[in-house]
């Protein structure tokens, strides 16, 4: 069977949603008139959703569940959902209904006049926190200023692939993912879509600000060289500072100036250096660990079970 359109969801823990998305975006679906499925992704979900997901892969024929074996993140998760999709339009969107299924509409829409990649863009957000407003808001501009590639702003990653982005994105194995900048880092033709990001519909966030610090080194050290060169910069700038103020300091003590006798000077400088060269270690070891990562060459997931090998109707029928 081949399919038009296949809808991703990674899902941790959102046993009350299940339901509703698949009646959402079958709702939805049906009225694309084209075949399509949903590739459910269970994150390490202990919940019950594990089962939930199961249970809906018997009943519709077009829910494909991958299942992993622990919980491994929601860009892995995606990730699983982009090698198992089949779809010539693939749809990533949130398990908790924050992004309205009617808005894949939308996308086809774009899609069918020929863009290859049509990202969802929040025009507003309901039922969020000040806090998560505010650090996402933060987190959208840094990583637009900070990184090489354009990441359009407020853009999460509910969004449309066509199969050629998907092709090129899954022979991407790099192990820290942000895959908004990987789909505007591949390129082709591109184009957003504002929709209004709803409250979720049950169940709370599974992105703590520990997950959201961690998605934002990767987006920056993914994509950007900038906190590497900021030790030169620094070093450039202390170097410079030091040629300037040895020939004062000497001159003022040949005068037998007294301003710069004592420990304090020395005291200031030291931990002030210290603390600059420490910060650049660290800000090497987040490269070093990411390298030493990609050298070990583990495999992104480790899946309990994943879909059956695509089934080949012709084969089955002439067997019949
Ligand atoms: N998610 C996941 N693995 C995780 C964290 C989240 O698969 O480790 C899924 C989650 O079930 C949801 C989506 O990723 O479908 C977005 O997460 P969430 O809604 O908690 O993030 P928020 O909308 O609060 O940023
Ligand atoms: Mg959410």
């Amino acid at each position: 069977m081949s399919v038009t359109y296949s809808i991703i969801a990674p899902i941790y823990n959102e046993f009350e949603n299940i339901p509703n998305l698949y009646k959402r975006v079958r709702d939805v679906m049906d009225s694309a008139n084209e075949p399509w499925e949903l590739v459910l992704v269970d994150d390490g979900s202990s919940d019950g959703s594990t089962e939930r997901i199961r249970e809906l892969a018997q009943q519709h024929k077009n829910v494909r569940p991958v299942i992993f074996a622990r919980n491994f993140g929601h860009q892995i998760a995606v990730t699983a959902g982009l090698d198992y999709a089949r779809g010539k339009a693939i749809v990533i969107i949130d398990a908790d209904l924050q992004d309205p299924p009617e808005v894949i509409l939308e996308l086809i829409e774009k899609w069918k006049e020929g863009y290859e990649v049509v990202y969802a863009v929040r025009s507003e957000r309901e039922g969020e926190s000040w806090f998560k407003l505010l650090t996402a808001s933060l987190f959208y501009r840094l990583i637009y200023r900070i990184t090489d590639v354009k990441i359009p702003l407020d853009t999460g990653d509910f969004r449309l692939l066509d199969r050629k982005i998907v092709n090129v994105m899954n022979s991407m194995r790099e192990k820290h993912r942000f895959l908004r900048g990987m789909s505007s880092w591949i390129g082709f033709k591109q184009i957003g879509v504002q929709y209004k990001r709803a409250a979720r519909t049950a169940g709370v966030t599974k992105y703590p600000l520990k997950k959201m610090l961690k998605l934002a080194l990767n987006a920056i050290t993914g994509f950007s060289y900038f906190p590497l060169q900021v030790a030169t910069y620094f070093g450039f700038f202390s170097a410079g500072l030091a040629i300037l103020a040895i020939p004062i300091v000497a001159a003022l003590r040949l005068a037998g100036s007294q301003f710069f006798e004592g420990q304090t000077t020395t005291l200031i400088s030291v931990l002030f250096l210290g603390g600059v060269q420490l910060i650049s270690l660290g800000i090497l070891g987040e490269y070093i660990g990411r390298i030493y990562d990609e050298v070990k060459g583990r495999p992104l997931y480790v899946a309990r079970d994943v879909p059956a090998a695509e089934e080949d109707d012709s084969v089955r029928h002439s067997a019949q």
